[in-house]
């Protein structure tokens, strides 16, 4: 006879790793907060590692998916055409890409925005024959042998070969601890044949890196990176899987530096509903698959398409879901340069709804996130040495839940520096 009470710890892999932050069973979750089987409240500001901006159970979005499951409605398709499909691809028209100008095909390329990624690698690399691409320190993009190529963390590397991509790691932004990379050793380094370098393919970035430590790309270094790509016929992947959908403001993270990327991945909270959906975006003549070229059972997940598409209706037909995620970041900005400017090597950074509490002494952001979690806040920590507590609360939270969660966190850190 099992013993449901050890289960977890029997029978499931020692690879799992959120169940050890917060040692509990959740069983029900409504708008910010999630509830423990012990009936214990957490309020959220992990949202399903930003699978959740509209928060958990959106009232509007579970309506629409119960209704279209009481009408029989299709919940697996692969890739037919359906009903669910079409009105999702007029509403990410109608809502999205129109207003903004942008012109891109969609590729529905497999249920994570690790799918995502390893599409727009493979297309960057049969549409330019070539192969190597061009990733950054600190990167996270997935762990499938592709995508783990171009994410710089040898923690999650570790013991998994020889890449499968070859990729050459290039310094983020501020990498060298606010000196501000200009590209001038790339430019010079691509230009001489004496480098060594394969001609790249692409080169993948965030525009925060949300896993990396919420590194924040200024708007110009983005913007020069943008233009060497174009001078050099290299292609721009933007990897849009955590910081797209709204979470910096606009929907796509890199409208804040005017760019258009050759191709993009989206996914988390594309679907709305926290459900498996993602996108990859490309301009059209990179559409250059063989149909059938690129395929994967589960490409259409139709009950996310609907929560899809009542997500960008409700939420993305005018600019007030954008100015209201900015008026709700500078708060949450505001509030933590405070709380940081109360102790010694603690500092912020972010935008928009994603916000780093930096931690200079070791193990601190851990603390941090045990002490709040005990005391009812759910924020994980991210960065390479897990240095920075990383809040990423869902866009729909009230600014009483903000200040409460702030408070919670400011009680957690006066504690850890005990
Ligand atoms: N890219 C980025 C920027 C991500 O943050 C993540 C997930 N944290 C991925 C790709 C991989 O997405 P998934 O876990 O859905 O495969």
């Amino acid at each position: 006879m099992i013993d449901p009470s050890t289960i977890f710890t029997t029978l499931e892999s020692e690879v799992r790793g959120y169940s050890r932050n917060w040692p509990t069973v959740f069983d029900t979750a409504k708008g910010s907060w999630i509830r423990g089987e012990d009936g214990r409240e957490y309020l959220d500001f992990f949202a399903g590692a930003g699978a959740l901006n509209y928060g958990h159970n959106n009232d509007v979005l579970k309506r629409a998916l119960l209704s279209y499951l009481a009408d029989d409605g299709i919940t697996h398709s692969l890739d037919m055409h359906t009903v669910a499909k079409r009105d999702f691809l007029t509403a990410f028209e109608e809502n999205i890409l129109r207003p903004r100008g942008l012109d891109y095909k969609v590729q529905f390329p497999g249920p994570t925005g690790t799918n995502a990624v390893e599409a727009a690698l493979k297309l960057a690399r049969k549409a330019t024959g070539r192969e190597s691409i061009i990733s950054f320190t600190n990167a996270f993009h997935g762990m499938t042998l592709g995508a783990l190529s171009v994410t710089g963390n040898s923690m999650k590397r570790a013991g998994a070969g020889v890449p499968l991509v070859h990729a050459t790691p290039m310094p983020f932004d501020n990498y060298f601890d606010g000196v501000a990379e200009d590209f001038h050793w790339f430019s010079r380094v691509l230009d001489d044949s004496g480098s060594g370098l394969n001609r790249p393919a692409a080169v993948i970035v965030e525009t925060i890196q949300g896993e990396g430590g919420v590194n924040v790309a200024r708007p110009e270094w983005l913007r020069a990176l943008a233009d060497l790509c174009a001078e050099r016929d290299i292609l721009l992947i933007v990897d849009d899987v955590q910081m797209g959908c709204g979470r910096t403001g606009p929907f796509f993270s890199f409208e804040v530096a005017g760019i258009t990327p050759d191709i993009v991945t989206l996914s988390k909270s594309i679907g709305g509903y926290g459900m498996p959906m993602a996108l990859t975006l490309f301009k059209p003549e990179l559409d250059i698959w063989a149909p059938g070229e690129h395929n994967g059972t589960f490409r259409g997940n139709n009950p996310a398409f609907v929560t899809a598409r009542v997500a960008l209706e409700q939420y993305w037909n005018d600019k007030q879901f954008e100015g209201d995620t900015l008026i709700k970041g500078s708060r949450v900005a505001e509030k933590l340069t405070t709380l940081a400017d109360d102790f010694d090597g603690v500092s912020t950074r972010g935008r928009g709804l994603v916000q780093g509490l930096a931690f200079e002494q070791p193990d601190l952001a851990t603390k941090v996130c045990s002490l709040a979690f005990d005391a009812g806040l759910l924020a994980e920590t991210s960065g390479p040495s897990d240095q920075v507590v990383k809040l990423l609360p869902p866009l729909t939270i009230s600014e009483d839940e903000l200040d409460h969660g702030l408070s919670v966190l400011a009680e957690a850190t006066a504690r850890a520096f005990g």
